[in-house]
């Protein structure tokens, strides 16, 4: 984990190594502290303020959830004095999305020898998944502690010389999705809609929102954009992601039309440029949600997650990649 600056008074703590879990967190400077994203666990949370006590001294009185998934809001609890601010939909989706115990479900089991080897017959992927956030994550401590300021579109937080704009671009990754902008820094957290040298995941919501989101991004005009999980970059992160959504979909929907399933359309796409971003098989979840906008089914049908561990693990043991998520 490591500090960075990237403006005047906007810092980023970055999780170099990239994992599923490895989230960012932000700092802005300045009108009591403002912290945007939380970290995956408490020892990541513990390690992220500490980070940021190097620029900015106490606790900061406001925490920012870009949006509901636990890797960005399971340290929120060391917060405590905190306002925590989000879209509306959050606490509720957080309680699905974020339930530390939900989460763990489809991997339950894994930990102990006698149960791993019927539980591999079930579920081969929940299985060779489960092992990674195992290594230095602990999720048995967290109490989910739920945003206490709400906003509907936008809002303004007046940071005394600092405007800070929260504006609500989802649902694309997930329902809360929120960007987070600093105008006169040129600055924009953007906690998930942007991942930089990793395959994102659309939970909810459409591709169309999506690419409309990074839009926004880009007509901001940022020089600096942290995204959610990898490393710092500029709009050119923001226009890889539209590229890479939207090769994804325009693939999909030539194996739609040959009657291929979502899961053989995995196995024949060809990643191209996107063959070195981090869990190149997440594709599966890119095809099939393309797959449910070609079928006309609802945006936010729920997902199957030990069934779509299972097909994340058939598509990258067929393509001969490391399983992973
Ligand atoms: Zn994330």
């Amino acid at each position: 984990m490591r500090l960075t600056q990237v403006s005047d008074n906007c810092f980023a703590v970055l999780n170099e190594e990239n994992r599923g879990c490895d989230a960012n967190s932000g700092l802005i400077n300045r009108g009591g502290g403002v912290v945007i994203d939380t970290q995956a666990d408490l020892s990541h949370a513990r390690q992220m303020i500490g980070l940021f006590g190097e620029v900015w001294p106490g606790m900061p009185k406001r925490v920012i959830n870009t949006h509901e998934d636990g890797d960005h809001v399971w340290g929120n609890q060391l917060f405590e004095d905190a306002e925590i601010l989000a879209h509306r939909t959050t606490p509720d989706r957080m309680k699905r999305a974020a339930d530390p115990k939900e989460v763990q479900k489809p991997l339950e089991g894994v930990g102990h020898v006698p149960t791993r080897l019927p539980l591999a017959g079930i579920h081969p992927g929940a299985v060779a998944i489960a092992r990674q956030p195992q290594q230095d994550y602990d999720f048995d401590k967290i109490n989910l502690v739920l945003p206490t300021s709400l906003f509907n579109d936008r809002l303004v937080l007046d940071l005394g010389d600092t405007e800070v704009h929260l504006i609500h671009v989802g649902p694309c990754h997930q329902a809360g999705d929120t960007i987070v902008h600093v105008p006169a820094e040129r600055v924009v957290f953007a906690g998930d809609v942007i991942l930089r040298q990793c395959t994102p995941v659309g939970w909810t919501g459409t591709y169309e929102k999506w690419l409309k989101a990074l839009d926004l991004i880009i007509s901001l005009d940022p020089e600096v954009i942290v995204p959610g999980h990898g490393p710092v970059c500029g709009i050119e992160g923001a226009m890889e992601m539209q590229a890479y959504l939207e090769y994804v979909r325009e693939e999909s929907e030539a194996y739609f039309r040959q009657g291929l399933s979502s899961l053989e359309a995995c196995k024949r796409i060809d990643l191209g440029p996107y063959d070195d971003w981090r869990f190149p098989a997440r594709l599966y979840l890119n095809v099939e949600r393309a797959y449910r906008e070609f079928r006309d089914e609802p945006a936010d049908a729920p997902w199957d997650s030990a069934k779509s561990l299972d097909a994340i693990c058939e598509v990258a043991k067929a393509r001969g990649i490391e399983v992973e998520f």
